[in-house]
């Protein structure tokens, strides 16, 4: 009788099939075995790394269709080889005993142990499972990748001169090369540096319906093999394992129990869990599922949590407070093109801040992709806010994302956001229902598939044509010319309104009205692109009376503060409330100074009998250095305390401080003016300041008594980067810059270069007071207004007067 025994036809794989037959042959004497060679598809693909082809069953499939054909009726594999489920009709049966189940280095140095390789050694292996072990172990070891027989792996590391490869101790010692005066064998033990499982033991595939291959495989089994492919590859099957994961098992027989060792991993390898699980040998297949769950609970033991959150239609007034509250605390931000900007610096400063949107020519994150983000972020443990314009599930695909976690068990929640549906039109004057006009309103998709109405379209014109409710279309100016013309053919009235409304609630929003006739060359002229919302109803007559936002005084201008990030907020509020566009571009930064020399006068401030503060920063760090020495606001007593600026001012009141001379014009002139009368020979005065402020005032001072000045800051250069506004000054885009000190213009021309003065000029500019003023004349700005009150209100106010002509 004749059984024919599938194999490939590597080498080992010839050898370790020889092997087999002589043992069944030996076994079975009346039966002749015949080795039949088949060549598989991993056979075929040699250059490119296992986990690249993706394909399950790489060195089986094709013995396995020979076995379903009647063509072989045995299959020989290396077992771990075999994909964790098998084909139906087939099953795995063990021969007698396991070669050695571990790994080994092999290496050109003379050494005995992974912990004497060199440092800095490069290692080769393609396995994420043995990669991510030996990083473990030894994480200054470079790895590279590797592929090939054994064979080819040994040439490959002599020629590279690599300081080792790693490979099974099997298949090393079926083709004789365990031992070999080239290298060094280094074996790493199974259960510190875990095998894949099943590693050593051959399995022979049949039928399950061929009784007479199972009996003849029963009569050379070997049962501690069978309780270790049962206990290693239950743990692979229950983690559904591939190649693309790190995933490793190994069954200790002992006395009367086993131990099974598990390694599971994420893809990416960038974390991985070892456990290990007890039991009695007939439970193995139990013990590996155990195992696999444990592992499973330990990996992903606290999952993040992944907020879809809609950011609003552009207004960043309009984000939600439980999104700017998880903004906040999130470690990862994924956002898109719609999202403004401005939200990332609420942002953790070690929150990992991911573009998923298109940007100038280059191609947004596929969906898939950003699934895929989302989930591995999510068990990786991490807070994830997805951050998408307007609302989630509005045309947000956020349906998808939330689909995709809950299939990879990634706990998340959605936090609906302000659509432009609803708040874009708001912000245009349009209301999306009136009970004057309207008592619905439909939301569609102009992001037609098929642009020729030809039947196929993919909306219902005939249908849309009759509606009788406001109708706004999504991603839709690029078919504009369509809808109308469609609505128009299917019933619609021509003259029935319609507008464009780009870039809603922002800055840059504009709004082109006129009817389902007119409205596509108005919207064309007006040059108006994508993103827009087109609007259609009656609806769209309100807007005279309703728009608020575009009527705003300053709506429309770009107006650059230079200040420091710090300060800024209070002219950035200003501005924005009267709708202008605040772009901030900081040129300065406070860096405190001299702390000890502070804290000195501070222990002394009993001597003086006067303290002048020049400006908020100044109050706050002479504060921190109150605070440093155990004081508060007792420590001033009967001082006489002058303040330079309302801001200062308050920044003392706040403090429980009120100011006994508040000078009206914040020059230095003005304060020794009004200061002479208050002071005498006797008098003692304390100045904590900047180090960049003007010496005329305490000299002036130090004629009549004696004048103490410490500088406790000094004002930097901000070198942070921030979008630099040059290419918006050369498109003459920037209405206004504003100065609020000599250093800001300084430190401006600098940033922005001093070549670049014409560009700086194209835009007005608005300085405080003289001594700026005298700055911007000195670096080739022209002044365009100084404002009347030297303060941010006082600039503000000169920006609305110049807005208003
Ligand atoms: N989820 C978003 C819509 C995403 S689809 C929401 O709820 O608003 C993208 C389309 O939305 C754009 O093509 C545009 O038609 C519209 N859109 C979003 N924000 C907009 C805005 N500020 N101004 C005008 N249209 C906007």
């Amino acid at each position: 009788m004749n059984i024919k025994v599938g194999t490939r036809g590597s080498t080992l794989a010839r050898i370790q099939s020889q092997w087999l037959i002589d043992v069944l042959a030996k076994a079975h004497p009346q039966i002749n075995f015949e080795m039949v060679i088949i060549k598989t598809k991993g056979d075929l693909i040699q250059n490119k790394p296992l986990d690249k082809i993706g394909d399950k069953g790489l060195f089986t499939k094709e013995l396995e269709e020979a076995l379903l054909s009647g063509e072989i009726q045995m299959a020989i594999h290396s077992m771990k080889d075999m994909p964790s489920r098998l084909p139906e009709g087939l099953l795995l049966t063990v021969p007698t005993g396991r070669e050695d189940p571990r790994d080994v280095l092999l290496t050109p140095h003379k050494i005995k142990s992974l912990a004497e390789l060199p440092k800095n050694a490069v290692v080769a292996t393609g396995s994420k499972r043995r990669i991510y072990q030996l990083q473990k172990l030894r994480p200054d070891v470079e790895i590279v990748g590797i592929r090939g027989n054994i064979d080819t792996r040994i040439r490959k590391m002599q020629e590279q001169k690599l300081d080792g490869i790693i490979l099974a101790a099997a298949g090393l010692k079926r083709i004789g090369r365990f031992e070999d005066s080239d290298y060094q064998t280094v074996t790493l033990p199974e259960t510190t540096f875990i095998p894949a499982p099943a590693q050593g033991i051959l399995a022979v595939e049949i039928r399950a319906d061929n009784e007479l291959a199972k009996d003849l495989m029963g009569a050379i089994c070997d049962a501690n093999t069978l309780v270790q492919m049962k206990g290693e590859r239950s743990f692979l099957k229950a983690l559904d394992g591939s190649c693309h994961i790190p995933i490793g098992a190994y069954c200790e027989i002992k006395e009367e129990t086993i131990k099974l060792y598990g390694l599971y991993g994420l893809e990416d390898g960038s974390q991985a869990v070892v456990q290990t699980i007890e039991g009695l040998p007939e439970e193995a297949e139990i013990l590996g599922e155990k195992l696999a769950k444990m592992c499973y609970r330990e990996l992903y033991k606290k999952p993040g949590k992944v907020y879809l959150a809609g950011g609003g239609c552009g207004d960043p007034g309009l984000l939600t407070v439980k999104a700017k509250e998880i903004l906040q605390k999130a470690d990862v931000v994924v956002y898109d093109a719609l999202v403004n900007d401005v939200f990332l610096n609420d942002a953790k400063d070690e929150a990992e801040i991911i573009y998923v949107g298109k940007r100038a020519g280059n191609h947004a994150m596929p969906q898939e992709e950003i699934n895929a983000l989302l989930v591995r972020k999510g068990r990786e443990g991490k807070l994830v806010l997805r951050l998408k314009g307007g609302d989630p599930y509005v045309f947000g695909r956020g349906g998808e994302e939330g689909e995709d976690l809950y299939d990879a068990g990634v706990p998340f929640e959605v936090i609906p956001g302000i659509t432009s549906v609803i708040g874009g039109l708001a912000y245009a004057g349009i209301p999306i229902t009136h009970r004057d006009c309207v008592s619905s309103f439909h939301v569609i998709t102009g992001h037609l598939k098929s642009n020729a109405y030809d039947g196929s379209s993919d909306l219902d014109w005939p249908v849309l044509g009759k509606l009788k409710g406001t109708i706004v279309f999504l991603m839709g100016v690029k078919n504009l010319k369509k809808i109308c013309e469609e609505l128009v053919n299917n019933g619609m009235n021509p003259e029935m309104p319609a507008a464009v409304v780009y870039r809603a609630s922002t800055p840059y929003q504009r709004v082109v009205t006129g009817n389902l006739e007119t409205i596509y060359d108005i919207a064309t002229a007006a040059k108006i692109t994508a993103p827009s919302l087109i609007v259609v109803g009656e609806v769209v007559n309100k807007r005279e009376k309703l728009r608020f936002f575009d009527e705003k005084p300053l709506f429309g201008k770009n107006i650059i503060v230079t200040r420091s990030r710090e300060q800024s907020s209070q002219m950035v509020e200003k501005i924005a409330e009267l709708g202008g566009n605040a772009i901030e571009f900081p040129t300065i930064r406070i860096a405190p100074i001299n702390g000890a020399a502070c804290d000195d006068k501070v222990k002394k401030l009993k001597e003086y009998t006067h303290i002048i503060f020049t400006s908020i920063n100044g109050v706050e760090i002479f504060f921190d250095s109150l605070n440093r020495c155990g004081k508060d606001a007792r420590a001033f007593g009967n001082l006489h305390i002058t303040a330079i600026g309302e801001g200062t001012r308050k920044a003392l009141s706040d403090r429980g401080l009120q100011a006994d001379f508040v000078p009206d014009k914040y020059v230095g002139e003005e304060l020794v003016s009004g200061l002479l009368p208050l002071i005498d020979k006797d008098s003692k005065i304390l100045i904590p300041r900047s180090k960049n402020a003007r010496v005329y005032v305490v000299e002036e001072l130090a004629k009549v008594c004696s004048v103490d000045e410490v500088q406790t800051y000094e004002t930097v250069r901000e070198d942070h980067a921030t979008v630099n506004p040059l290419e918006m000054l050369e498109n003459k885009e920037i209405d206004y810059i504003t100065f609020t000190s000599s250093t800001t213009v300084q430190f401006f021309v600098e940033k922005i270069g001093a070549e670049h003065i014409d560009a700086i000029n194209t835009a007005k500019c608005i300085s405080i007071g003289p001594q700026t003023s005298k700055k911007c004349v000195e670096l080739g700005i022209n002044v365009d207004i100084e404002a009347e009150k030297y303060t941010i209100q006082g600039m503000v106010d000169a920006i609305l007067k110049d807005a208003e002509k």
